[in-house]
């Protein structure tokens, strides 16, 4: 089955969608300062899909508790986490990283808007369709590096590991990875494994790793064809089965031990604390359930 839009990035909809979506968290986010990232809204308009364009206008949205709820409350937790990973890659810099990879970027533009050290290479992968549309929006808008940047459209299912080595990535070096709403189902188990074991076998001692997973629990499936169910209603054509594996994975936390990492886990609640937003939104137990768990990872020597 195959899941990816390859060269014909559809932003409207399967996976392409959910990048488009990336970017809409973004710009609702950079106006309630939750994050900044000046290139979202524009990158959300260029995009055109309809709904997603009403919600980053809409400035019920941009206020605290505004709009669907269902749609509020997964704005605001994807703008968290990516603030949080925003502060976990210039901590990375700070300590001496000089390698940030981005897997299933989407359409994040951290190579433009966060501060690297000089003789840092930021590269991103995913879908060559994804790559193309955000480097030309960008190209537009007259986006200035503040990196080097290193774009590699590849099907993370395949080779990924040699297009990059490609590109000039060094496994010798340390590197920062991260893989933001990228593990929670939209790579074939087998395929997520492979990449963990690349990945791993590609990090010098020192490297970094944060992403987030899902075990897409009964209550996690739930909510998610609630949430999906939401968008159709807004005319978005998605089917949640559709887009997402749902067979069985194995725990990131566990997988990743196994590969030499010293992991720690965060709750929602843990990642909200984090970045100084403690209390800025109530935390029910049922959205412990059904969000997803936030994993960070060291490399020591092997
Ligand atoms: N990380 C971005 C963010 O948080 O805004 C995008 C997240 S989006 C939910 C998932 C991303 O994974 C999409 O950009 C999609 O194109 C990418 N993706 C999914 N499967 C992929 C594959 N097999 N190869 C490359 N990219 C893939």
């Amino acid at each position: 089955m195959v899941r990816t839009d390859g060269d014909t990035w559809d932003p409207a909809t399967g996976v392409g969608m959910t990048a488009t979506f990336g970017a809409v968290a973004r710009a609702v986010g950079t106006n309630k300062g939750l994050i900044n990232d000046p290139f979202a809204k524009p990158l959300v308009r260029a995009a055109g899909v309809e709904y997603f364009v009403r919600v980053i206008e809409d400035e019920q949205y941009a206020a605290d508790g505004g709009g669907d709820p269902v749609m509020y409350g997964m704005l605001n937790i994807l703008a968290v986490h990516g603030r949080f990973l925003d502060e976990y890659l210039t901590r990375a810099a700070r300590a001496g990283i000089r390698q940030a990879v981005n897997l299933g970027c989407g359409l994040d533009t951290r190579a433009y808007r966060l501060w690297w050290p000089p003789g840092t290479t930021v590269y991103e992968c995913d879908q060559p369709g994804v790559m193309d549309f955000k480097a030309e929006v960008l190209r537009a808008l007259g986006g200035k590096l503040t990196a080097h940047h290193c774009a590699v459209g590849v099907d993370l299912r395949d080779d990924w590991l040699t297009a990059l080595r490609r590109v000039g990535f060094d496994p010798d070096q340390p590197t920062v990875w991260i893989a933001e709403n990228l593990l929670i189902g939209y790579l074939p188990p087998d395929a997520q494994d492979r990449l963990l074991h690349q990945l791993s076998a590609a990090s010098a001692a020192g490297s970094r790793f944060a992403a987030d997973h899902m075990p897409w629990t009964e209550a996690q499936l739930q909510e998610g064809r609630a949430f999906i169910e939401g968008w159709r209603q807004e005319g978005l054509d998605i089917d949640l089965a559709k887009l997402t594996y749902s067979a069985e994975f194995g725990s990131l936390p566990e997988n990743l031990e196994a590969h030499g990492w010293r992991t720690t886990e965060k709750t929602l609640v843990e990642l909200l604390a984090t970045v100084g937003l403690a209390g800025r939104r109530r935390v029910t137990p049922h959205d412990l359930a059904v969000t997803p768990r936030y994993v960070t990872a060291t490399l020591g020597d092997r």
